[in-house]
């Protein structure tokens, strides 16, 4: 029996990893933390026509920055069952194959696809569907049928065959499913299925039970496309005198559309928006790119927050967890049999929550590091209306800080900042135009000339004085204070709506102040 209890991720790298395949690493992760267990990466490379470049470090790197770590697997360190790419295992597996042949539970069979192809083909036309089974496999070409001598003779001839499980005619299989609970399945609905190919790999289904045998694995925890697999594998347990070493199934249930109609799938992501996948992603072959949450803009650890509710619920109505919270509360038996909706407008609500959390220090740095980024990608381009400070402004740890601070309620995301931001570092080009239409007027010219004025002979600038001297400037100019409120907004960044004025007015300073007022009597009709 195994003991310590021992869990994998066992993707295969054939494309981006989906979010779904993110979140069952998670769930993975969190139950063998939870009860001090290992987690393994093992990376299932047998099916050599879906491989795609680059997908086994895109695994690997999601996985790295939603901060979920194997202790054992490709790209963190070997551990006592390696390796864990299967391609690299290739040996290991012919022997088990073989076993089953000697022991009668599996068979070598022959068929050429065009012979597989023309018995489907007359099925079709008798109105049956045609299946490699334990009815048809009496009268196809294969080890059951064809005599010792011409088995023998075929295959040292080196003849293309691949094994074949030989399915009990009629049986029920049982699955215990920790998630879904007794699945029961008669024999009669399944295929004779293929083990070992002959390109020398074995397939799925062989190559991922040797594994968890080999690998101890104590506990299968993987999504619910792969049910319909697990009474083969049960039966494979068994044929290969494994019983007492199966590992518990539980299988996850599905991702949904936000409408809740199917699989939650790439072409959702790109009609409403969001991404699917947990990094950018980029087709080697078509060039096609994906989006990914880290590049949009989310923490890791929204990301992963959000996961662990999309098929798992808690005792209470926290929705935020930590990591180490997760791991306290998680347990397989309050994951959800029905699928899991998944909903973009909440998932930026987790974002935000989070950010809330940063101190403006932290903010600031990343900030600071993005805007540099989005100068490096081009999103913000020089032109002649940048001040000659700029640079130095960008690089002014306190000043955009303070920056943060005034305008930290209004983003979901730290890459928004520099959209709510970015007047305090450049003057404006131009002014709201139809606020001016309705706002600027030969008075108001007068009464920002003498607050200029006011500002200029100001012992002090900071937040108080500056909104001091304007409502004095207002009382003593025969004005409501908030009459020129918005105009002197405009003034300063362009628009209407914006951060806290005199928040503004003390960051950006009197000097800068005085010149943008300037600007304006001088832009404005
Ligand atoms: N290689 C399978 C996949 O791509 C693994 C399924 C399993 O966990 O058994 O998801």
């Amino acid at each position: 029996m195994n003991s310590k209890p021992r869990v994998r991720f066992a993707p295969s790298p054939t494309g981006p990893l989906h979010m779904g395949g993110v979140r069952t690493a998670l769930y993975n992760y969190l139950f063998a933390k939870k009860v001090g267990g290992d987690f393994i990466l093992r990376i299932e490379d047998t099916d050599q026509n879906r491989f795609v470049e680059g997908s086994e470090q895109y695994i690997i790197d999601s996985l790295k920055w939603a901060g979920i770590i194997p202790n054992e697997g490709v790209g963190f360190g070997d551990g006592p069952y390696a390796p864990y790419r299967q391609s690299e295992r290739k040996l290991i597996y012919r022997q088990y194959a073989e076993q089953l042949v000697k022991s009668g539970h599996a068979y070598y069979a022959f068929d050429t696809t065009e012979e597989l192809e023309e018995e489907r083909l007359r099925m079709e036309a008798a109105k049956t569907t045609f299946s490699y089974n334990s009815v048809t496999r009496n009268s196809l070409k294969n080890s059951l049928t064809l005599s010792e001598a011409d088995v023998m003779k075929r295959l040292n001839a080196g003849d293309t065959y691949v094994i074949r499980t030989k399915v009990p005619a009629n049986e029920e299989l049982r699955v215990n499913d920790i998630i879904r609970g007794w699945v029961v399945v008669n024999t009669i609905e399944m295929d004779d299925k293929v083990l070992f190919k002959s390109d020398g790999m074995p397939t799925y289904h062989l190559a991922n039970v040797v594994d968890d045998y080999l690998m101890k694995i104590t506990h299968v925890i993987r999504g619910e496309e792969w049910l319909p697999s697990a009474p083969l594998h049960v039966l494979l347990y068994r044929f290969l005198g494994w019983e007492d070493f199966m590992p518990a199934f539980a299988h996850l249930p599905l991702l949904l559309k936000p409408d809740g109609n199917g699989k939650l799938s790439k072409r959702d992501g790109d009609r409403l928006g969001f991404p699917v996948f947990p990094l950018n992603w980029k087709d080697p072959k078509t060039g096609e790119q994906s989006s990914g949450y880290r590049e949009k803009g989310y923490f890791p650890e929204a990301f992963v927050n959000v996961l662990l509710l999309l098929g798992w619920h808690p005792e209470g109505n926290q929705e935020l967890f930590s990591m180490d919270e997760m791991i306290e509360a998680f347990s397989l038996d309050r994951v959800n049999k029905a699928g899991a909706k998944f909903d973009p407008d909440k998932t930026k609500w987790f974002n935000q929550q989070y950010l809330k959390n940063h101190s403006d220090d932290d903010l600031a740095k990343i900030v600071m590091n993005d805007i540099q980024d989005k100068l490096k990608t081009g999103e913000i381009k020089f032109d002649n209306n940048f001040p000659a400070n700029f640079d130095s402004l960008i690089s002014n740890f306190d000043f955009i800080k303070e920056a943060v601070k005034i305008t930290r309620e209004k983003v979901h995301f730290t890459n928004e900042f520099w959209s709510v931001c970015y007047f305090f570092f450049i003057p404006p080009a131009d002014y709201e135009a139809t606020f001016i239409a309705k706002k600027w007027s030969d008075k108001a010219r007068e009464f920002f000339i003498t607050l200029k004025q006011n500002y200029q002979t100001a012992k002090t600038f900071d937040l108080s004085s500056s909104e001091n001297i304007f409502k004095e400037t207002a009382v003593a100019s025969g004005v409501k204070p908030g009459e020129y409120m918005q105009l002197f907004r405009v003034l300063l960044i362009g628009v209407s709506m914006g951060p806290a004025l005199f928040d503004t007015a003390a960051l950006i300073g009197k000097e800068e102040v005085l010149k943008r007022i300037d600007q304006a009597l001088q832009k404005l009709p």
